[in-house]
């Protein structure tokens, strides 16, 4: 009898699935399916070791892959590597090793663990997004998007992270802070490129319905990120200048109550405003201290309010009245008109800081049939809808009235109008770094901006660069990369040193798995719209906005190019939890990092697998536990065992069932094998209950282990222990691959296991064991029901009384004793 050896029969099948291409997808065979499924999961950038988090990710796209295989669907699985970003910068800087060695060298050893974790990839079509074959397109569609104006360049207020020396998107300003490195967050101003997704705000909003296969918590996070207001826009004349001060609000009905108005520090009029005032000094030290600190001080809900008056009036032009102009710290540039009206009376942070700085406040909107507010006696402000009143000719309107009302007003006298507004804001890709995606366009003296024609792309990165992580950007170094010439006039020009941000990278990479070859196009939409959209797509839910949004909008901007046809990428999104121990997110701060190879070196692929599914819902946190592991480890060294125990006792592959195989200990066995069957098959579907199939398979185990002990089982029992174990060979592959597949082998089926159909649970076998009772009222025989078998005597008695005749005869009359022989007869004694 052979020990269970996982490190063996681990190498052994990942040798074969390779060899005999597995988990390869030719495109024919795409087209020719019935049906199709494609398994996608988020793809890892190569940060040089796997971790659990990966491991537990990967196992649930592996099990769910595995699972619709063998159910018939051609399945499409591939990884690939998300390999632009900064900590190959931040390795070089450090140790002098150029960006795309140490990327490539991690890609090595990642792909090593990952096919030592034994997860069922097409590895042909694996792509890495440093590659030129790949960025080229990246460099294609952009052009494409600056011709069709969705790219553009802009002067702007951005995120600037100093540690990591490069602007940020507002998505990747995490509480104010660096979503890579943790630094606090400032702004600055800088000429960028931008992508236009505020064009597509409205779809990307109105498309959230047709997402039912989302998780709520995501939906409702995109439709924050986006985050559409109605309101209005309406200028306010400067007194003394000739410019008006645009402000956005979402209530225009408390336009009365506005008694100042406050403005961005960044806002492009502020300097004009108290030019030649007593206020100057004043306000541009005020700007210089705040440009100065963080987002988050400046921004978190806590951070003080803080503001200076401007020198200047502005009038209100519905009341005609003068208010003063304030800079204020609050008011972020990017929202809105970076201008806002201020009514201390009805919104809580203009009533903060109007008492901060002895403001006035007024009420203009009182509560339904109540009296209008005291401002004196007023501690916060009435910011719900109500009735107007001091608004002049609006006074007694409700709010939603005077809204519609006075948004016609203004528009009538052109000096605003109604409309919606979004928190979304234009996506700025340009990043100062080297490690990332050329921008592919020139700057020439003559011309300006000229982009490089389509034939000259890709515009390839430098080996290499001086990283020093200081003086801009390392590509702005590289005098050979910078000289060119322009396309246009042929005179000398200036090559675009920014790079893209890497969250272009991963907008479209899994439509290049459908077509990773290619080098006439992005890919084509003939072989990728097979797949689409994507079954399911696991990843973790800190990319609700940030990836997640983009990927959306790269797809309808494909589709407005005419490359693919279709508006939403992924049908079934999943977010699985995180792998936690001692009750924190492993990490290396933390010292609580347990390393997967580690544990496939102590137990094997199997066994790590299976506790990364087993341990808790694939939706919530696992928490790590060692015996947790070990358990798992015994459970596979006693199906084991207990294998190799029956193996002789088994009759050979495709024996018919013997006559006695639905008799005694072997139907009570086989039912169980079907019901086992049946209810992986529930979890394995769309629920995705991955932690239960493993504790039914154990649970069928401990019911064959009998068996397995009696030396001389009768031939029905050696049949449905047969059966057992093929169904448990088939049901643990997703699983535990593995060792399913010797599992299977032994039992002497070819290979393999993995492409075997899935099992279908037998009805029949599925049936509980009935016995016919015979019932009799006061010794007279009234009914033969069926029942059963074991019923206890009140199961019976019910049974007895549920039958029609039975009922009859005991009508009007109490039951005063019973008379029971299981399984034969129950006679009831009534009077
Ligand atoms: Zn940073
Ligand atoms: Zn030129």
């Amino acid at each position: 009898m052979s020990d269970y050896d996982p490190q063996r029969i681990e190498a052994k099948w990942q040798a074969r699935w390779a060899a005999g291409g597995v988990f390869r997808v030719e495109d024919a065979d795409a087209a020719r399916a019935t049906e199709r499924f494609y398994a996608l999961e988020m793809l890892p950038y190569p940060s040089g070791r796997i971790h659990m988090g990966h491991v537990r990710n990967y196992s649930i796209g592996d099990a769910v892959a595995r699972f619709r295989r063998m159910r018939g669907a051609k399945v499409l699985h591939v990884l690939g590597w998300d390999a632009f970003g900064l900590p190959a910068e931040n390795a070089a800087i450090q140790n002098g090793e150029a960006p795309r060695r140490w990327t490539l060298r991690n890609i090595e050893a990642m792909r090593g663990q990952l096919q030592r974790l034994g997860i069922g990839y097409d590895w042909d079509r694996e792509i890495a997004t440093c590659a030129p074959e790949y960025y080229r397109w990246n460099q294609w569609m952009f052009l494409e998007m600056l011709e069709r104006g969705i790219a553009y360049r802009a002067r702007r207020h951005l995120n600037w992270c100093a540690s990591c020396g490069t602007v940020l998107a507002n998505e990747q300003v995490v509480a104010g802070r660096c979503w890579r490195c943790d630094n606090p967050v400032t702004r600055r101003e800088f000429d960028q490129w931008f992508l236009r997704i505020t064009d597509y705000a409205q779809e990307l909003l109105d498309g959230i319905d047709d997402l039912p296969g989302w998780p709520e918590r995501v939906r409702t996070m995109q439709r924050n990120w986006i985050g559409r207001s109605e309101g209005a826009r309406v200028r306010f004349p400067v007194e003394g200048l000739d410019v008006s001060i645009e402000v956005f609000t979402t209530r225009i009905d408390t336009i009365f109550g506005a008694t100042y108005l406050a403005i961005a520090i960044e806002h492009p009029l502020l300097m004009r405003l108290s030019a030649g005032t007593s206020q100057e000094e004043a306000v541009r030290r005020f700007a210089d201290e705040q440009a100065a600190r963080s987002v988050e001080d400046r921004f978190a809900d806590a951070a003080e309010k803080l503001g200076v008056f401007t020198g200047r009036h502005a009038v209100n032009p519905l009341s005609g009245e003068r208010i003063p102009v304030w800079a204020a710290n609050f008011v972020l540039m990017d929202v809105g008109t970076g201008a806002i009206m201020s009514v201390p009376a009805h919104d809580e942070r203009d009533f903060a800081f109007a008492r901060q700085y002895e403001l006035p406040v007024r009420p203009v909107i009182r509560p339904e049939g109540a009296e209008p507010l005291d401002p004196v006696a007023m501690t916060a402000a009435f910011p719900d809808d109500g009735v107007l009143h001091d608004s002049g000719e609006w006074s007694g309107l409700d709010s939603e009235t005077a809204r519609r009302q006075m948004s016609a007003r203004v528009k009538e006298r052109g000096i605003g109008e109604a409309t919606v507004s979004y928190r979304l804001k234009d996506w700025g890709i340009s990043r100062q770094r080297f490690w990332g995606t050329p921008i592919p366009v020139v700057h020439c003296e003559k011309d300006g901006i000229v982009p490089v024609p389509a034939g000259e792309l890709p515009v390839l990165l430098p080996d290499d660069a001086p990283l020093t992580g200081s003086g801009g950007s390392p590509l702005a170094q590289v005098p050979s990369f910078v000289a060119t010439t322009c396309p246009k006039c042929g005179g000398p020009a200036r090559r675009e040193t920014d790079t893209m941000d890497t969250f272009v990278d991963s907008c479209w990479y899994y439509f290049r798995y459908c077509d990773p070859r290619n080098d006439a196009a992005p890919f084509r939409w003939e072989k990728a719209a097979p797949w689409f959209p994507v079954a399911l797509y696991i990843g973790g839910i800190e990319h609700a906005t940030l990836h997640l949004i983009y990927t959306r909008f790269w797809t309808k901007v494909m589709r407005d190019l005419g490359l693919v046809a279709l508006d939403e990428p992924v049908a079934n999104l999943f977010t699985q939890g995180m792998v936690i121990k001692d009750g924190a997110k492993m990490s290396k701060s933390k010292g609580n990092v347990v390393d997967p190879d580690a544990m496939i070196d102590r137990y094997g692929a199997d066994t790590t697998r299976l506790f990364s599914l087993f341990a808790a819902p694939p939706e919530r946190d696992l928490e790590w536990s060692d015996a947790g592991i070990e358990g798992c480890y015994r459970f596979l060294g006693r199906l084991w065992r207990a294998f190799e125990k029956a193996r002789p006792l088994l009759p050979p592959a495709g024996a018919a069932a013997p006559a006695d195989a639905d008799e005694g200990d072997a139907r009570v066995l086989r039912r169980k094998t079907h019901q086992t069957v049946q209810r992986i098959t529930d979890d394995l579907g769309p629920r995705m209950h991955l932690n239960t199939p493993v504790a039914a398979i154990m649970e069928l185990l401990n019911l064959a282990t009998p068996l397995v002990q009696n030396e001389r089982p009768t031939a029905g029992e050696a049949w449905a222990l047969r059966e057992a174990f093929e169904v448990i060979a088939r049901v643990l592959t997703p699983f535990a691959p593995h060792v399913a597949e010797e599992l299977w082998e032994a039992l002497g089926h070819p290979p393999f296991v993995a492409l075997a159909p899935w099992p279908a649970a037998d009805a029949r076998a599925l049936e509980e064991e009935v016995a016919l009772l015979v019932v009799q009222v006061n010794g007279k025989v009234r009914g033969k029901i069926e029942v059963p078998r074991g019923l206890d005597e009140s199961g019976a008695l019910a049974a007895a009384c549920a039958d029609r005749n039975v009922a009859a005869h005991l009508d009007g009359k109490s039951v005063r004793k019973t008379v029971y022989v299981p399984d034969r007869l129950l006679n009831v004694v009534a009077s």
